[in-house]
């Protein structure tokens, strides 16, 4: 059966087919380490992805071959790719680390879709490189899991991310802060060209490396500003542009990244390097996942800020190709528009399209009251979709001081009103945009569990399959994953709430 698919669909490929365009290679060795993967013994699949597969369009039933392990480890070298580590740099918590680089990642190359699109393939955590820096070139399975499911849960939110396509197992125990079963994740990428690509060429001193990195960018994924005369200005304007989008979309899902440094930036404004992240459960702007951000440089309420600050340095290494003073102009944009942009997606948590200044007021109120009250985050926007729809109880009574609620929910009514918005239109609209769902980090700590102490990847999957919609329940699916909707849409247990990450969790 599955061959007669294979057969009758043209477009879904073997792995063996997989057609890969190698066009950072033609960068020249300045740019990267060529090195193959390190053959492992007894690779095994933790979990697949089905979905990110489609996207490359490779068989699903490639999965269960022997040589998806093979390739996808790195034992055998997947025909056509040439495998290579990237230099970089970068500033980290603020300061600059000359030295990077994917230290324990290999770009297998990208694979050009008929519509044009093109995804990098990449293994993490497929042994050390020259950019090593004395590391082991390996991931935790924990870490390979976290970010597997993290691209996934973004993605289901429709927010820029890199996917995965599967996570595989590896028989090594590696030492973090105890011993810990090691793993590689398959991430498929836009693109891996990070802020600190460019800024290694930058402190290096090498501007014409600067301009053909910046060139390689204009040709990948600006194409229509690419032969405009003041393309390097653009770029970084549609750099700008990206990262606001970006970060607009993380602060309404209440994302977390935790390591924002500039090697962690991506340069298509895509959700990218998944370490010790966290999806909010409670607004709290001063949290932060990451244990070792003692200064809380990146939590929730400082991101906005510090990817204005990340572009800076960014546009710091276009220097020798646009005047400083239109860098300067074009960093000037990011503020207001993310201003605009976070506006706007608040504006459709609330259904509200009216963004004047009441919408501000309105809108801080409720942010300041969510932390006062320390109500579930995700959870009180699917409750509030239900305010004032006929024979739809809204279930705020338990929670925090109700005046203070009522207060808002008057203003709140008075906004709506204005608009004349049909109860039910609203809380269609309300749920298209604000999940039941999410990658709450007791459910994912969960899953690792039952991964790590007794090798059932069931629970990985489940949260993959829940997370790919994360709007509504899906009966016939939940019922074939034993997904109990009401135990995953439940507020987080207050003992696991706002717990940090080391950076190798
Ligand atoms: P990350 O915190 O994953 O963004 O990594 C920061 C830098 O450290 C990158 O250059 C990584 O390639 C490198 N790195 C992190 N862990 C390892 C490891 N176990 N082996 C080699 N390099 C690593
Ligand atoms: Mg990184």
């Amino acid at each position: 059966m599955r061959g007669t698919i294979a057969i009758h669909d043209r477009t879904q490929k073997t792995l063996e087919q997989i057609p890969f365009d190698n066009t950072f290679v033609k960068l020249g060795a300045d740019f990267f380490q060529s090195k193959s993967p390190d053959p492992v013994t007894d690779p095994y699949l933790v979990d697949f992805n089905p979905e990110a597969a489609r996207l490359i369009q490779i068989h699903p039933g490639e999965s269960s071959r022997e040589a998806f392990v093979q390739f996808f480890s790195g034992s055998q070298v997947l025909p056509g790719s040439e495998p290579l580590a990237m230099v970089y740099s970068g500033h980290q918590f603020g300061v600059y680390n000359p030295r990077l680089g994917d230290g324990r990642g290999l770009l297998l190359g990208e694979t050009r879709l008929p519509n044009g699109e093109t995804w990098e393939i990449h293994l993490k955590g497929c042994g050390p490189t020259r950019f090593a820096r004395g590391f082991d070139g390996r991931a935790t399975l924990r870490s390979s899991i976290r970010e597997h499911l993290g691209g996934e849960a973004m993605h289901g939110l429709g927010i820029p991310t890199t996917r995965s396509l599967a996570v595989i197992g590896i028989r090594e125990l590696i030492y973090r802060e105890r011993p810990e079963l090691a793993a590689i994740l398959v991430r498929l990428s836009d693109s891996h060209i990070r802020f600190g690509s460019f800024e290694y060429f930058h402190y290096t001193n090498r501007p014409e490396k600067v301009r053909e990195l910046a060139d390689y960018v204009l040709a990948r994924h600006f194409p229509d500003i690419a032969d405009e005369p003041d393309r390097y200005r653009l770029l970084f304007r549609r750099v700008i542009l990206s990262t606001a989008h970006l970060l607009a979309a993380w602060q309404t899902a209440g994302f977390v990244h935790g390591v924002m440094n500039t090697d962690n930036m991506s340069i298509t404004g895509t959700t990218f390097d998944y370490g010790p992240y966290a999806f909010i459960d409670r607004y709290n702007p001063h949290f932060t996942s990451n244990h070792s951000d003692t200064h809380g440089r990146y939590a929730l309420g400082q991101q906005p800020e510090i990817a204005h600050w990340n572009l800076g340095k960014f546009g710091e290494t276009l220097i020798g190709l646009v005047p400083a003073e239109h860098l300067q102009q074009e960093l000037e944009g990011y503020q207001p528009l993310f201003n605009r942009l976070l506006r706007e997606r608040m504006g459709k948590k609330l259904a509200i399209q009216v963004l004047d200044e009441e919408f501000t007021t309105l809108a801080g109120n409720l942010l300041r009251y969510l932390y006062e009250t320390r109500i579930d985050y995700t959870n009180f926007f699917r409750r509030l979709a239900d305010y004032q729809v006929d024979n739809r109880e809204t279930r705020f009574e338990s929670q925090g001081q109700k005046s203070d609620l009522e207060t808002w929910l008057a203003h709140y009514q008075r906004l709506l009103d204005r608009e004349d918005t049909d109860p039910e239109d609203r809380r269609k609209e309300m749920n298209r945009v604000n999940p039941k769902f999410i990658l709450r980090n007791y459910l994912l700590e969960g899953a690792i569990t039952k991964a790590i102490q007794e090798g059932d990847f069931s629970e990985v999957e489940r949260l993959r399959i829940l997370l790919q919609d994360p709007f509504r329940d899906r009966p016939e699916i939940f019922a074939q994953y034993k997904i109990d909707p009401d135990v995953y849409a439940s507020d987080t247990p207050d003992a696991f709430i706002e717990h940090q990450l080391s950076c190798s969790a």
